[in-house]
């Protein structure tokens, strides 16, 4: 038996435009997309003495069958490499679930890139981008982390300038909004003001918070900001704290507020804490430059 254990990070949307929509009803986004600290534990064991596919996950409300994101990438790769070998993934969820975080495509890329490490040059690196971008739209990118703009469903990705160590505050309250209920409900006649691409791009080359504040948005909170007042609420409360972007990400309900240094952020969950409800998540984190990688223990001075 062979085993590899990586960390799964999940994802924010620094910006998001929806510029257009595709003959099959899917939406073309414009997005920038950044990885973050917080992240899930994958253990990835194969070997012919496992059986066929098995998810154990202590979470309450994910499937352990091929309805979870990790199984559907396994059971592609394995096709793909042509190798009989079981596969049994445990996950450790830390990424809060429905949340617009990426939680379960970060798992499905982290199952792919240990798989790809366990079974060396079976999977070139093009089909293993390709069965990413089978298994979700935000796949891709959390196999390719870091900073990167997204287009077409969010498939298409540019690699831009990793923006590290910039800190966030991400705060979702006690409920979940699905991706395809925001979609439906999404008029880009009704969406308001949209980020300025170029102007974005821009701030994320110069690494210009204040630039990238003025620019920046996503389009898809006219639908949820709209049906949930409460993450008007949190947005306004993340600016009284000072965050120089408070935004959704994804189609929420998590909205995040970047900050210019850690003792910001810090004072900023204090006061959130005491004006929120108590089952509010709101958690520190901070942006980093990759995406699936080894679990290492972290040893000083080395
Ligand atoms: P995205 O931003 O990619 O749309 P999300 O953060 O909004 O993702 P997820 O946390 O990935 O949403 O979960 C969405 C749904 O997918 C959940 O309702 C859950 O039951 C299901 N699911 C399947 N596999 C997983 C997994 N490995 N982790 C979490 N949820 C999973």
């Amino acid at each position: 038996m062979k085993s590899q254990t990586l960390i799964a990070p999940a994802k924010i949307n620094l910006a998001l435009d929806v510029v257009g929509r595709r003959e099959d009803g899917y939406h073309l986004l414009w997005t920038v997309m950044q990885s973050i600290a917080l992240a899930d534990r994958v253990m990835v064991e194969v070997g012919p003495d496992q059986e066929g596919i098995k998810i154990t996950c202590g979470a309450a409300g994910i499937p352990s069958d091929e309805r979870n994101t990790a199984w559907r990438a396994a059971r592609l790769f394995m096709d793909a490499a042509k190798i009989q070998d079981g596969v049994h993934i445990t996950l450790e969820k830390n990424i809060p679930v429905a949340a617009g975080l990426a939680g379960g495509s970060s798992d499905a890329a982290a199952v792919l890139a240990a798989l790809d490490q366990l079974y060396p040059q079976h999977v070139s690196r093009e089909l293993l981008f390709e069965l990413a971008a089978r298994i979700g739209a935000d796949v891709s990118f959390c196999l390719l982390g870091g900073t990167a703009l997204g287009e077409g469903v969010g498939e298409i990705l540019t690699p831009l300038p990793a923006w590290e160590q910039l800190p966030i505050l991400l705060c979702k309250p006690n409920f979940d909004i699905h991706t395809s209920w925001v979609f439906k409900r999404f008029r880009l006649s009704d969406a308001g003001s949209r980020p300025d691409h170029r102007a974005v791009l821009e701030a994320v080359q110069r690494r210009d918070l204040g630039a990238l504040a003025e620019a920046s948005g996503n389009v898809l909170e006219s639908v949820s900001l709209k049906a949930y007042p409460e993450l008007r609420r949190i947005k306004n409360l993340l600016t009284e704290a000072d965050a120089a972007l408070a935004v959704m990400s994804g189609s929420g309900p998590t909205i995040f507020g970047v900050f210019r240094d850690e003792h910001a952020s810090a004072a900023a969950q204090v006061y959130l804490t005491k004006k929120l409800p108590e089952d509010t998540i709101i958690l520190r984190s901070k942006t980093i430059a990759d995406g699936p990688r080894e679990d290492t223990p972290y040893v000083p001075f080395s």
